[in-house]
């Protein structure tokens, strides 16, 4: 699944290419992937894309008029953005399909442009989704999670409040969306190994210090990773050149389970916290 960085790395690439692109048409090759478009389809013929936003894992296609495009990739979703000659950029689950023809047999929606580009959606295994709210509902659909963690305005004084109302573990908590978006399961290990807090100490017991700590590595290590167009770990894909992420390189923890800690070389630990995969240094991580 693709987690924050991959999300956010394709909307920078996608505002790019897609600003000022003006709609021709939308072929919606399954219902499922755009429920909306039966009603509202040709209200979107002949708007402008105005720019492309994030919030959480959810991407924003602002358009010129009265609604926009919400899209969420979930499991298997992609979208590949191809200009008239062919040259193409975006990413999602890695796949064939960033290289082979398309549309392809994954393809759920094509957003036509003037100019003869093309915008794809492919969805393996159809969980994504596009929606088309009205602008002054888009608001809405975010009411139940809490702040972006690349949010600036996202202090270490709100988690330690959240924390104080939490029984759970420093790791459930900082994935948990609705007291921050965008910490996965790779950069919450990531980041709890790089502050040397144990994974499961409970959330209310982290002092200011560490907790401010923490906000920091989680935000520096999820920009570093998004600069690097995020994590993939699907061999055979990870060297197709604009779409491939490139922090797997970059792992200190995450999947080195009874590998040497990098730090002091004790064995990494695996183990399962709210149904994923935790992996810590034991010696390391006693904070
Ligand atoms: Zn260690």
């Amino acid at each position: 699944m693709p987690e924050l960085p991959e999300v956010e790395s394709i909307r920078r690439k996608l505002d790019v290419v897609l600003r000022q692109r003006q709609i021709a048409k939308i072929e919606v090759l399954r219902d499922k992937s755009f429920l909306s478009f039966s009603t509202l389809g040709n209200e979107f013929i002949g708007q402008t894309v105005l720019e492309v936003k994030r919030r959480a894992k959810i991407l924003q296609i602002v358009l010129s008029d009265k609604y926009d495009f919400l899209i969420h990739l979930k499991m298997t979703g992609q979208l590949i953005f191809v200009d008239k000659n062919g040259q193409r950029a975006g990413g999602g689950h890695p796949s064939a399909d960033w290289v082979n023809d398309l549309p392809g047999r994954h393809t759920r929606v094509i957003f036509h442009f003037i100019d003869g580009s093309r915008l794809f959606f492919n969805d393996m295994r159809v969980f994504g989704w596009i929606r088309s709210p009205l602008k002054q509902e888009v608001k809405k659909e975010f009411v139940n999670y809490g702040p972006d963690i690349n949010d600036p305005n996202l202090t270490a004084k709100y988690l330690l409040e959240a924390a104080k109302k939490r029984q759970i573990p420093i790791k459930q908590f900082i994935m948990d969306n609705k007291v921050i978006c965008g910490v996965g399961n790779i950069y919450a290990s990531e980041s709890l190994f790089m502050t040397g807090i144990d994974p499961t100490i409970s959330a209310r017991n982290i002092n200011p210090k560490d907790m401010e700590n923490l906000l920091q590595a989680m935000q520096s290590i999820i920009e570093r990773s998004t600069q690097l167009g995020g994590t993939t770990f699907d061999g055979k894909y990870v060297g197709v050149d604009g779409f491939a992420g490139g922090f797997q390189n970059e792992l200190q923890v995450y999947g080195r389970d009874d590998q040497s800690c990098l730090k002091c070389g004790n064995k990494i630990s695996k183990i399962k916290q709210g149904g994923r995969g935790t992996f810590y240094c034991s010696f390391c991580q006693q904070k």
